[in-house]
């Protein structure tokens, strides 16, 4: 059995092309969904029908200690070792409300998926790492953060916030995992077409044409995607903790 990956949110969108691009790199994939068993069930066949490796759908809330714990007894019945986790799951800020109307029902949502799923699944899946050291290859954390850890959107606070600690959460998690092999990395998307941004997409459409990104287009799930497969598989072995930004350039600060 090869090298075997969890992809959190593996049914749609970014998550999928994460899926898509560590088959092809030779990774047996776990294709973890939350409600959309019927993406999750393409995402799989796709795999099986592009390359040679071996997928499974498991369905687990990220947020909940119950799921978690069945997403990893699930993953091990069927591969029986872990090498790489991508924490990728993730729900935007439900209603898009200014922070002076935001309510806790969204903060709780976010941070239950954004944050403390990734960070207590990441938790359990380096001990399993660490006790099973003899096992595993190369092995690894992605967190998928944003371009909201750290640009600031007036109708996202909750989902901003959550994505600035899940890039706090990479260096703990980094400095904690390093002496034992495992390398961890913030990769942090810029506007990517999915259905996350479906709603919003004329306004990043005129923005872009306005100038908002220096390679002049909305990033497309692959573009990723494949950032992901290559980290996993690179020789990247005395590289830790490291923010790769995957947005066209637009961190840049431009006068
Ligand atoms: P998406 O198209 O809305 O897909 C979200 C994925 O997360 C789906 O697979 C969904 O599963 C899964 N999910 C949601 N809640 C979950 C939970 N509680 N437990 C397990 N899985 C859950 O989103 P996307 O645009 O691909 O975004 C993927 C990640 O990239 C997110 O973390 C997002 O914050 C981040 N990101 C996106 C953008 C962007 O522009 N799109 C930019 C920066 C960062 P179901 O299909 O079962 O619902």
């Amino acid at each position: 059995m090869g090298k075997v990956a969890i992809v959190t949110g593996g049914s749609r969108g970014i998550g999928r092309a994460i899926c898509l691009s560590l088959a092809q790199a030779g990774y047996q994939v776990v294709v973890n969904y939350f409600g959309n068993a019927a993406a999750a069930s393409e995402t799989v066949d796709l795999i099986h029908a592009g390359t040679a490796s071996q997928a499974v759908a498991i369905q687990a809330d990220v947020g909940s200690e119950t799921d978690r714990k069945v997403l990893l007894e699930k993953t091990l019945e069927r591969f029986q070792r872990i090498d790489f986790l991508v924490n990728n799951a993730g729900i935007s800020s439900i209603g898009r409300k200014d922070i002076l109307e935001a309510d806790e029902a969204s903060w709780d949502r976010v941070f239950s998926t954004n944050l403390k799923g990734p960070y207590f699944l990441s938790q359990a899946v380096a001990n399993w790492m660490i006790a099973h050291a003899s096992v595993v290859e190369k092995p690894g954390i992605i967190n998928i953060s944003s371009l909201s850890a750290v640009s600031a959107s007036l109708n996202r606070g909750d989902y901003c916030i959550a994505k600035a600690g899940m890039t706090m959460m990479t260096q703990l998690f980094a400095l904690r995992l390093a002496e034992h092999g495992i390398r961890v990395w913030d990769v942090r998307p810029g506007i990517i077409d999915t259905d996350m941004t479906a709603g919003a997409r004329d306004k990043y459409l005129k923005k872009i044409e306005e100038g908002l990104i220096p390679i002049p287009r909305m990033g497309a799930a692959d573009d990723v995607g494949s950032v992901v497969a290559w980290l996993a598989t690179s020789p990247m072995t005395y590289s830790t903790g490291d923010v790769i930004n995957v947005d066209g350039g637009y961190h840049l600060r431009k006068l």
